[in-house]
């Protein structure tokens, strides 16, 4: 008897230790956990509830600022891309309203421009008032100034894409004053060299079979009277929706510091109110000779035509 009430208590000793251990487990120190529905790993502060475990769909974090907005995805793999903000429609209105004309229709903004350029040039046709002779390089290539017809249709919020764009022969974008902006190339897979730029006029323009087109920055000579030289000037909009400034932010007067392969970063300019949004600046670095290509890298947008 004696035996068995021992052995019953050896038993019920065992049950009490297995419930006090399993009650051990349970009483767990519960922690706030915030709701993140947009899986950017920040919490929404105004949605929050208490658990040992962190719940499906919950975080630590309760900083989440625009919780509820979504993130865009542009690429497709379900992971939200930084935003790169929206164009400031303000930036338009550097355009030469002779050549150029903007239309805003919802989100879309189509550029078109008839191509001549508000400076005068030594590729003007010598009648022309804004004609004058060459100040610098020392041979034109054939053929004068005369009107064509480019439109770029782009997103007002153009995104960074998955895979960056080269460029190709002809318009990359329309600068400022109409004229369309070449690359850093004059043919095909054939940089430019020194004899091509020897035709530029103070511009950074030369004719060719598509027409007046810039490669370079301008010159810094009295007649530049228009074109951004060496500034944070706006130089114009390129074919994937993203602004084109100078070499320095307009802002600070600085060459911005943080710049990726294709002179592009996220920040505010002088036509954004503080917002900051992705745009590209001239990469300030000679390219061949003291000439300083407006844009020779790839896109990092998604490129529309240039019709
Ligand atoms: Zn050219
Ligand atoms: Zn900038």
């Amino acid at each position: 008897m004696k035996c068995s009430n021992f052995i019953i208590s050896i038993f019920v000793g065992a049950f009490l230790l297995i419930i006090s251990c399993s009650d051990d487990e349970d009483s767990c120190t519960e922690t706030t956990w915030y709701q993140d529905s947009d899986g950017d790993g920040l919490g929404n502060p105004e949605e929050s509830l208490s658990a040992c475990e962190q719940p499906e769909g919950y975080v630590a974090d309760n900083t989440d600022t625009d919780e509820g907005e979504e993130d865009t995805d542009t690429d497709g793999d379900t992971g939200g891309t930084p935003s790169t903000g929206s164009t400031p429609l303000s930036a338009f209105d550097e355009f030469n309203t002779d050549s150029v004309t903007i239309s805003f229709d919802g989100d879309e903004i189509t550029i078109e421009s008839n191509g001549l350029p508000n400076h005068t040039s030594p590729y003007w046709a010598t009648t022309e008032p804004l004609y004058i002779d060459r100040i610098v390089g020392d041979h034109s290539t054939p053929g004068t100034i005369r009107s064509g017809s480019y439109i770029l249709t782009v997103s007002n919020d153009p995104k960074i894409a998955a895979t960056s764009s080269a460029t190709g022969l002809g318009a990359i974008g329309i600068s400022v004053t109409g004229v369309p902006i070449y690359n850093d190339q004059e043919r095909a897979n054939e940089p430019l060299d020194l004899e091509t730029t020897t035709g530029f006029d103070y511009a950074g323009g030369h004719n060719g079979p598509g027409g007046y087109h810039y490669h370079v920055e301008s010159s810094d000579v009295e007649a530049n009277t228009t074109l951004s030289h060496d500034d944070g000037e706006l130089i114009g909009i390129l074919a994937d929706g993203f602004l084109l400034y100078g070499r320095r932010e307009d802002t600070t007067g600085n060459y911005p510091s943080d710049l990726d392969v294709s002179g592009g970063h996220v920040g505010s300019t002088q036509h954004s109110d503080e917002e900051e949004f992705y745009h590209y600046h001239i990469i300030n670095e000679f390219y061949v000779g003291s000439n300083i290509v407006l844009f020779g890298a790839d896109l990092q947008g998604t490129p529309n035509t240039i019709l």
